[in-house]
This record gives structure tokens, C-alpha cells and sequence, in this order.
């Protein structure tokens, strides 16, 4: 923009990390008039303090009717935010109800943008005190530090101890020093290790006869002779100071640099495309070539070659000149394509996912702004890649629910991804071999074109899934005795194991914490009106659906079976394990479940020797289902395969058959054919039978009857409102005034509730949830004017509101 027209626009709007869902105004000094743009940050003042926020817009004329306080300082030099993006993340906000300052923060990479913290600097007095050095002491040194620089209260803590904070207040009522704002640069940088090695020149042999009677100093000694220098964190601390303090190591300190794009697969070799292939690609080519936002469902089963037409989708796009975004549901899950992106095309990728330390997201983040690299990979926040000249946005694995962000800006990668579409003018192609309901609607309504790939590469079978029925089972079972394995698995594991061949055993945890499913014959109560499963309350000994709030009494005896007592027990991996190690005490057995997980690298290293073949049966929960390629798995157990039906989500089915279908597909993916049991109690359930069959359009076909009947999504919409607080009195009573008044002023919506949240209580508050059912317009409504009266609850309660929910968990 012209000079002059900057002149005539004086007026900032600027969009805040603040919980009120408005653009703020700021006059813009004539100093910095011509520096500021859209999309660049900016320091303000808000309510007393500074704070670091993105202008939206500039207006020659403000709608704020008092005066506007100025710009303080431009953070950046350039737009982190492009008008276009800047556009899409608008519009993505206002669609979800996000306040648009939360949205624009959850957009930019942690780190990046300065921090302000409280500060203090001396006073003209101060300095001539500072200057006479008549002062002791604690002041001495408040006062010497300070004449250095500003610091934070911080900072002259950690030199001057506890008197630190009561000499300040003394020194600011004097008028010695003031308290001052301090911007501190960005705090993502490089990370740095401290290293140590043989000190330089020194005589490696008289040092060993120096330490005949320190042995491990000797060791340590001898691994940094054989190899230095070495991060201090890898050696034994003692003998380290100790060899330190003799002089016969030094220490220092580097950047630890990682080369966070993986290592590129072997064989690059570029495929023939099938003829499958050839077929799904041609019209994702021509709406590259021709910059048509178009949306695919690409719709292959494991293994028919959606990675390879990615691929091409993505090289058609560089030839054009453009840019490519490739999604994937998590972090474990980018390693594998980045390896295949990086054969392809060397180094011309940056990743993004939350794996990466602050200062390596920044760092790729800038390989992108600078715009030589056309390719971006990563997970869910990937989106907000600046990317100017998009040619595609792929999605893996479309129906994951890792997919949607389910805190602050409650957005869906697939929704954002199709609005930055839109705006680039390039397609987008949506990856799975069980899409989201949601997506196979809209291809059944034609705004979204399907592909299909219906053939696995080079005729290899889809493994062959045998369903055994528990209920037999327990019937032949000698009486009394929990069936846990069937005979059918027990021996098909046990031929497994004689071929040298792995195993993965799968157990579905999550239904089990609800306590609401009978493992001696699979019974779970469920809700006549809702048709979710009701979940048992140990306080108050009830059954509750967490829907409508429908109550009643467990049970004397399962309605299943009538086994009395057992009706609420369940099983879990370890009770699992055990039973694997007592069966098959020679087996090579680990597992992965969320308790392993958490301890740090736990994952990857179980994952690397399932791929190693160093383990023979694995026992995991959902964790090992998502798709990795293991190429020695031959035998895939689904220990309870109903379970997940129970949970109390209208989602159940579908994510169960998603799941079993996935797991099923993790057998037999390179060598022998792969076999899958899943023991059932409900054989003949619609998403389980089809997992047989390999039969998504069955079970979409029966889902989309059952969804339309009871008016849920993807034909019906539902919005979430979630309300908790400390007191279960004041919750409750506020919750319920609220679905009162939800149902009086939007009477064409469906108001369910407030019934009490699947979680109840969290972190010491009571959570309740109201669900708002009914067309597209009146659910809106409602969610509007839940998202206003839940800005002014009181009693400290908080409500969020979720337009589009994925997990009513
Ligand atoms: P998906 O992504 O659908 O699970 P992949 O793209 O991973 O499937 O393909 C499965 C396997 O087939 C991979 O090992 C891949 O290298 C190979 N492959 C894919 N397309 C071809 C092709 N046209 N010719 C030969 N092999 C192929
Ligand atoms: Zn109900």
C-alpha cells in the first residue's frame, strides 16, 4: 500500500489473547504509519498491562466511541499471518465461536513472539545513588544490578535471595527505582548441551597411571579417550567432577542441533502406477493444473496405494509451481511419511508437529516463510504452515479424531483445510480406508468427490478375519471359568509363535474404565431414548445416561447373563499379560498401553522392535492400531471387540468399526497372509460383521439408517455445552437455568440435559453437559446464545461451548 493511503488509515484493529471475542483499536503513531500491516504483531496496552497481539485491519476511522490509546512498539518486520490465512482463520473462528485473538495465538508457533514481563529500572535518584556507592548490602547490589541493565523480579532474585522482594518495595517507595515493562526476545532458541571431553595436549597415559585406584574415573576416561567429546549427560556425574577437577577433562557447551526430517527409505525407486491408481489420480491432477478447490475422498483399503497417489499429487503440484501440505493424525505417524516424502523429494520438506522443541518449530517455520521449501508435513497444527501458493492438502487417515483440536480453538483440520483451500484455489484430497461418516455423506451428496481403490498393490489378500463368538465359548468353558483367550485364538497364537511369526493382541481399555460391561457375556445397559450406553456412578450407586439424564439402579444380576455381582467388571491389558505369559511362558511378549506410553521414548522403542522382530507378541490398546507398517505381524487377536460399542458416544459404532478394521488391517501387510480373530459376544452387530468382509459401504449403509432415525450428525446437527465449577449446588442450578432458557428461546432446537458429564468430576469440578440437537440453523442459535449467557455465569463456573463435537468424552 501506497504511503498516503496508510496516512488516511490511522486506525488498528487488533485482535487479542484475551476471552472476548472482539477486535480491539489502537491509533497507529505516524512514526511507525508506514511499517504496519495486517498480520504483523504488535505491543498494546490492555486493561493495565502489555500485551502482544496480530492487527486485523486498518480503518481510517475507529467504531470505539472513547479514546484510543496508541500502538506501543511493531513486533515483526513482516506479516506472520497472511491476508489469506488471515482471512480463513477469521472465518474458521466466527464458525466455532472462538474469540479471534485465542484463534490468531493457537495459529502462530509457541515461542516465537516476545514476552513482556514486570520489571524494574532505576530512577535518576537511583542512579546517583547507585553512582556514590554509599549503599550496602541487599540495596548495594539491587542498585549496582540494575545500573547494568532493567531486570525482572526474577533475575535479581536468583542474585540477592530472599531480601530481594521486601528491598525493592522499600527502594520503589523511596522513588530509587520504578517498576518498568521488559520485553525478553523470543524464548524458543536452539538447545544447548553441556559436553566434555580429554583436555586438549594432555598425556592420555600418564593420566591412566595417575587413576590405577580410581576405577570408574578410569571408565570414564576411557569412553571419552575412545570417543570426544560427549554430552555430559551421558557420562556418570562423580567421576566426571572429579576427573574435571584434576584437570584431565574439560567441559563446554554446544547447540544440539536434530535433524528432525528423519532419514530417507532405501529404495526410492518410482512405481508404475496401477491402472486403480492411474484412474484416481487423473481428476486430483487436473484440479491442481486447474486451481479448483475440489475435495476427494480418496477410499482404498490398507495397502491399495493412497501413499503413492499423495506422492504424485504432491510432485504435480511442484511442477506447477505450487505448494504442498501433508497431513497425518500424529507424530509416530509423521516419521513414516516423511521417510517417503524425503526419497522423493530430498530436502525440499520442513515438518511440523508438537514433537519439535520451540526453537526447531520456529526454525521450519521460517524454512517455509522464506518459501524454498514446498512442502510441509506434520500433524493437526501443520495447517497454519505459511504456505503461500498452495497446489494441494492432503489428508491421512481423514477420519482420525487427533484431527480435531478439542481445546480453545475447537477447530477440525478437515473444515480449516477445505476453507484454505478454497482460498489457494487447490484441491484437497481426504485419505482413508473407513472415512468419517461425515465425509462418505458428503461424497453421497456430491460435495466431495470419491475415489475408490478398491484392490490391494499386486493382488495381495486382505487378511482373512475370523469372528469368534464368546458367548459359545463360555458355554463350552468348564463352569465358573472366565474366558479371556478362545480356543481359537489360544491356538492360533500358539502356531504363530511355532512359525517364528508376531502376534498383536488387542485389548480396548477405554470401555472398561466405565465399569459398564459384563466380560462373561458382553452385556452393557443402554438408554431406551438415547440408545448410548448408561454409565455406572459409584457415589451414587446409579446408572445415569449421560445424554438426557435418565437414572436407575444397577442391576442384582447382569441382564445378560444373570452371573449376579459381575455385571460391572472388566478387564485390563496387565490382567492381559498375565494370562499371555502364564500361556506362552517362552515368548518374547511386551505391551503398549497408555501407562507404558507415557514414560518418555517408551513408545518408539516398543514400536522399533515390533518392526525388529525382537518381540513376539504384543498386547496394546488402540496405540497400536493406527497405521504402522509392521511386515512380521501374521496374527492380529482383538480380544474384546465390542467393548467400544459401550461407550456413551453416539460415535461408538463407527469409531468400533474403524477400529477393528483397522487393527484387522495391520496383519499380513508384507509376506504370509495375515490372519485376524476378534472375539465378540455380538457377532452379528452391523459394525462388527462387516469387518469381515472388509465392508465399509454395509456398515455405512446401516450407521446412516440408525443416525438419521435419532437425528444425530452427519444428518442431524448437535452442538456441546459443557459447564463446570466448584460447587455441585451452583453448577447444577446454573446449568439448569441455562437449558431452561435454551429451550424457551430457540424452541425449534433440542435441548437434551443438563446431564452429568462421562467424566463428572475433573480436577475438583463438577462437570454437567447439555446437548443441542436439531437442523443447522436453530442448533446455531442455540450455541450463540449459549456461548453469550456462559460469558456471564457467576460463581466462577465456566461453560465451553463445541459447535461441531468429535468425542462426547
Ligand atoms: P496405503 O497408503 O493405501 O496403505 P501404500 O501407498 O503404502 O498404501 O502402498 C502399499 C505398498 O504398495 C507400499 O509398499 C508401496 O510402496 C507399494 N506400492 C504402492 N503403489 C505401487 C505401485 N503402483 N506399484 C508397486 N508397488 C506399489
Ligand atoms: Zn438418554
Amino acid at each position: 500500500m501506497p504511503e498516503d493511503l496508510f496516512a488516511a488509515s490511522r486506525v488498528a484493529r487488533v485482535a487479542l489473547p484475551v476471552p472476548v471475542d472482539e477486535l480491539f483499536e489502537y491509533t497507529i503513531p505516524a512514526t511507525i504509519a508506514a511499517k504496519i500491516e495486517p498480520g504483523m504483531r504488535v505491543r498494546v496496552r490492555f486493561g493495565g498491562r502489555a500485551l502482544v497481539g496480530v492487527v486485523v485491519e486498518r480503518a481510517s476511522a475507529p467504531h470505539f466511541e472513547g479514546r484510543l490509546r496508541p500502538i506501543e512498539a511493531v513486533v515483526d518486520s513482516a506479516p506472520v499471518l497472511s491476508p489469506a490465512l488471515l482471512t480463513v482463520l477469521r472465518d474458521t473462528a466466527d464458525d466455532v465461536l472462538c474469540p479471534i485473538g485465542i484463534a490468531l495465538a493457537t495459529a502462530l508457533p509457541a515461542g516465537s513472539a516476545p514476552v513482556i514481563r514486570k520489571g524494574y529500572a532505576l530512577t535518576p535518584r537511583g542512579r546517583h545513588a547507585a553512582e556514590s556507592g554509599a549503599a550496602r548490602g541487599a540495596v548495594r547490589a539491587i542498585l549496582e544490578a540494575l545500573a547494568r541493565a532493567p531486570r525482572t523480579a526474577a533475575q535479581l532474585r536468583a542474585q540477592g535471595g530472599a531480601q530481594t522482594v521486601p528491598t525493592l518495595d522499600a527502594l520503589s517507595r523511596d522513588g530509587w527505582v520504578r517498576s518498568q515493562e521488559i520485553e525478553r526476545g523470543p524464548t524458543a532458541r536452539v538447545a544447548r548441551e553441556r559436553i566434555a571431553a580429554i583436555t586438549p595436549g594432555a598425556d592420555l597415559a600418564a593420566m591412566r597411571a595417575q587413576l590405577g585406584r580410581a576405577p570408574r574415573q578410569l571408565e570414564t576416561l576411557e569412553r571419552l579417550a575412545e570417543e570426544s567429546p560427549l554430552p555430559t549427560r551421558t557420562l556418570p556425574a562423580a567421576p566426571l567432577r572429579a576427573l574435571v577437577e584434576r584437570g584431565f577433562v574439560v567441559t563446554d557447551e554446544r547447540d544440539t542441533p536434530r535433524d528432525v526430517l528423519g532419514t530417507p527409505l532405501e529404495d526410492a525407486a518410482q512405481v508404475e502406477l496401477t491402472a486403480d491408481q492411474a484412474r484416481a489420480l487423473q481428476p486430483i491432477e487436473a484440479a491442481i493444473r486447474d486451481r479448483a478447490p475440489t475435495s476427494f475422498l480418496l477410499h482404498g483399503v490398507t495397502g491399495s496405494g493412497k501413499t503413492e497417489v499423495y506422492l504424485r499429487a504432491v510432485a504435480t503440484a511442484l511442477e506447477t509451481g505450487r505448494q504442498a501440505l501433508v497431513l497425518v493424525p500424529e507424530i509416530t505417524l509423521t516419521h513414516q511419511i516423511l521417510a517417503r516424502l524425503r526419497s522423493r523429494f530430498g530436502d525440499r520438506l520442513a515438518v511440523l508437529h508438537s514433537g519439535l522443541r520451540p526453537g526447531e518449530r520456529v526454525e521450519q517455520w521460517q524454512r517455509l516463510r522464506g518459501g524454498d521449501t514446498p512442502i510441509a508435513v506434520g500433524a493437526r497444527s501443520a495447517l497454519f504452515a505459511p504456505l503461500e501458493r498452495l497446489g494441494v492438502i492432503v489428508l491421512d487417515e481423514e477420519h482420525d479424531g487427533a484431527y480435531k483440536n478439542d481445546e480453545g480453538f475447537r477447530y477440525h483440520a478437515r473444515e480449516l483445510a477445505q476453507r484454505r483451500a478454497a482460498a489457494a484455489g487447490c484441491p484437497v484430497i481426504l485419505g482413508s480406508a473407513t472415512p468419517a461418516l461425515e465425509t462418505r455423506y458428503a461424497a453421497e451428496r456430491g460435495e466431495i468427490q470419491r475415489l475408490v481403490l478398491a484392490h490391494r498393490i499386486g493382488g495381495r489378500p486382505l487378511p482373512s478375519v475370523e469372528l469368534v463368538d464368546l458367548a459359545d465359548e463360555k458355554a463350552q468353558a468348564p463352569r465358573g471359568r472366565k474366558v479371556i483367550l478362545s480356543r481359537r485364538l489360544r491356538a492360533a497364537l500358539n502356531e504363530t509363535l511355532a512359525q517364528g511369526g508376531q502376534s498383536i493382541l488387542f485389548l480396548n481399555r477405554r470401555g472398561f474404565s466405565t465399569r459398564i460391561f459384563c466380560f462373561d457375556c458382553g452385556h452393557a445397559e443402554r438408554c431406551e431414548d438415547c440408545d448410548v450406553a448408561l454409565v455406572y456412578h459409584a457415589s451414587e450407586g446409579a446408572l445415569r445416561c449421560h445424554y438426557c439424564d435418565h437414572q436407575r439402579p444397577p442391576p442384582e444380576r447382569c441382564g445378560g447373563c444373570g452371573t449376579p455381582d459381575t455385571a460391572l467388571l472388566g478387564l485390563g491389558t496387565e490382567r492381559l499379560e498375565e494370562e499371555v505369559r502364564t500361556l506362552f511362558p517362552h515368548a518374547r511378549i511386551a505391551r503398549l498401553d497408555r501407562d507404558i506410553a507415557q514414560r518418555r521414548g517408551a513408545t518408539e522403542r516398543i514400536l522399533h522392535d515390533l518392526r525388529a522382530e525382537a518381540i513376539d507378541v504384543l498386547i496394546g490398546t488402540q496405540m497400536v492400531a493406527k497405521g504402522h507398517d509392521f511386515p512380521g505381524v501374521r496374527l492380529v487377536g482383538v480380544v474384546a471387540a465390542d467393548v467400544g460399542l459401550h461407550l456413551p458416544d453416539f460415535r461408538a459404532a463407527e469409531r468400533t468399526f474403524q477400529l477393528l478394521t483397522q487393527v484387522a488391517g495391520r496383519a499380513g501387510r508384507d509376506r504370509a497372509p495375515g490372519r485376524v480373530i476378534l472375539q465378540t459376544f455380538v457377532p452379528n452387530h452391523y459394525a462388527v460383521a462387516p469387518v469381515r468382509e472388509h465392508d465399509y459401504e454395509k456398515f455405512y449403509a446401516q450407521e446412516l439408517a440408525h443416525r438419521t432415525s435419532l437425528g444425530f450428525p452427519p444428518v442431524g446437527r448437535l452442538a456441546h455445552v459443557l459447564l463446570h465449577g466448584e460447587s455441585l449446588v451452583d453448577t447444577t442450578a446454573q446449568a439448569q437455568q441455562l437449558s431452561e432458557r435454551l429451550r424457551r428461546e430457540v424452541p425449534g432446537c433440542d435441548v437434551l440435559g443438563p446431564a452429568p458429564a462421562p467424566l463428572p468430576r475433573l480436577r475438583g469440578r463438577y462437570r454437567w453437559q447439555i446437548l443441542l440437537k436439531g437442523e443447522d440453523a436453530e442448533v446455531r442459535a442455540a450455541a450463540l446464545l449459549a456461548r453469550d449467557a456462559s460469558t456471564r455465569l457467576k460463581d466462577g463456573i465456566q461453560a465451553a461451548v463445541d459447535v461441531r463435537p468429535w468425542s462426547m468424552l
